[in-house]
């Protein structure tokens, strides 16, 4: 090779480099875009930033087995919320007991479908476990209707010892994410009471039995869905995700 032709491929290497550190250079300040800043000072975050606040684990019920016997796939369009009324066991024993076939219903016409009770997510103070993904039905509010067919089944646990605080702020911040991520307005998160249970008395269950009021949503359950709107005003899209989805 002649000194020149060497020179001209060193010159090549040189400018190969500087692309590689200029591309490497503009991830990381795509990593740390203003909004990112922001998030830190304002409480703004981007919606991976708020899914690694909540904490999710994936802890899902083995494929083809037990409640994901049958395949049902789901669009989720609501966020319906219960709680577990379950004051000895936490997220990991409810994880423990749907992933081993533990939690059965009755199999009948008109009531449950597939023989166990299933649902999404079970939250409590420190972490969010989930069992299904969210494009599969679960059998968690009112048999074979829209609460069962439509919507992402949301449980908070109520053991001893959990703090019944931090579990609501949890579950308002999967709540927020799963709107922006599915595009689910706020009137549609609703509480287990919501969908009528054909056949069982009482039809509309007190459920979450803590934010209701005499039974029914109120007060408590107004001020909880505040909550969710405040932690999904804090969502930001980042610019180039907003304009792809224009
Ligand atoms: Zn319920």
């Amino acid at each position: 090779m002649s000194r020149k032709a060497l020179l001209i491929l060193n010159i090549k290497n040189l400018l190969l480099v500087l692309v590689v550190l200029l591309t490497v250079a503009n991830c990381t300040t795509t990593n740390n875009s203003p909004v990112a800043i922001k998030g830190s000072v304002n409480g703004l975050v981007n919606p991976d930033q708020m899914f690694r606040e909540i904490r999710v684990i994936k802890r899902y019920i083995p494929k083809g087995r037990y409640g994901r016997k049958y395949k049902r796939p789901m669009k989720p369009r609501f966020i319906t919320v219960h709680s577990t009324q379950n004051y000895d066991g936490d997220a990991w024993d409810h994880a423990r007991a749907l992933e081993r076939g533990k939690l059965r219903a009755p199999k009948r016409r008109n009531g449950n479908r597939i023989g166990y009770l299933t649902w999404h997510f079970t939250i409590q103070d420190d972490v969010v476990l989930q069992h299904l993904p969210t494009n599969e039905q679960g059998e968690h509010a009112d048999f074979n209707g829209p609460g069962n067919n439509y919507s992402i089944g949301i449980e908070m646990c109520e053991h001893r010892g959990n703090s019944r605080q931090e579990t609501l702020a949890r579950t308002a911040k999967l709540c927020a994410s799963l709107m922006q991520q599915y595009d689910i307005p706020l009137k549609n998160v609703v509480p287990h009471y919501h969908w009528p249970r054909k056949g069982l008395k009482p039809e509309h269950k007190n459920c979450p039995h803590f934010l209701m009021t005499n039974g029914k949503p109120g007060r408590k359950w107004n001020q909880f869905l505040r909550s969710i709107k405040k932690q999904y005003n804090r969502i930001q899209i980042p610019q180039e995700i907003a304009e792809k989805s224009r």
